[in-house]
């Protein structure tokens, strides 16, 4: 979709910290993080929610988010972690293209700033 900014950001048209990408969904930090490593998942193809994309597709995107899950646990060690998907202006969805949030927890929140948030991306790219 034209008008959608993260059709655009899959399609390389608008910048973000793409932490993960594979041919059918991409990964990116947030760019208002509720805390460090705080990214999103999403299939390339345009779905508005969870009521419209094909249940194939959703299976591939909940496959790289356990994929970038676990890369986030392992890299950054977050006491734990939240996965969140609203669907609907009321329930707080803001961008209408599927996806879904990675909020790392910790106990000690770590304050984020625009170095950091580099940093991060790269710790999340550089998968060891
Ligand atoms: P929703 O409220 O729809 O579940 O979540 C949308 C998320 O997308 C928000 O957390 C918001 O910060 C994030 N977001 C909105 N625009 C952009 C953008 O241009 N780039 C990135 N990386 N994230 C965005
Ligand atoms: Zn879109």
């Amino acid at each position: 979709m034209k008008t959608c900014i993260f059709c655009q950001i899959a399609k390389g048209k608008i910048p973000a910290q793409i932490v993960h990408r594979d041919d059918k969904t991409i990964a990116f930090l947030d760019s208002q993080p509720k805390s460090a490593g705080h990214t999103l998942v999403i299939p390339r193809e345009h779905f508005t929610s969870l009521l419209d994309i094909p249940a194939g597709l959703l299976a591939d995107v909940v496959q790289s988010l356990q994929k970038v899950a676990q890369n986030i646990n392992k890299q950054l060690k977050p006491d734990g972690f939240n996965i969140c998907q609203n669907n609907g202006a009321f329930a707080g969805q803001t961008i209408n293209h599927f996806h879904f949030h990675i909020i790392p927890r910790y106990q000690n929140h770590p304050p984020i700033n625009k170095k950091d948030f580099l940093v991060l991306a790269k710790k999340l790219t550089n998968k060891k």
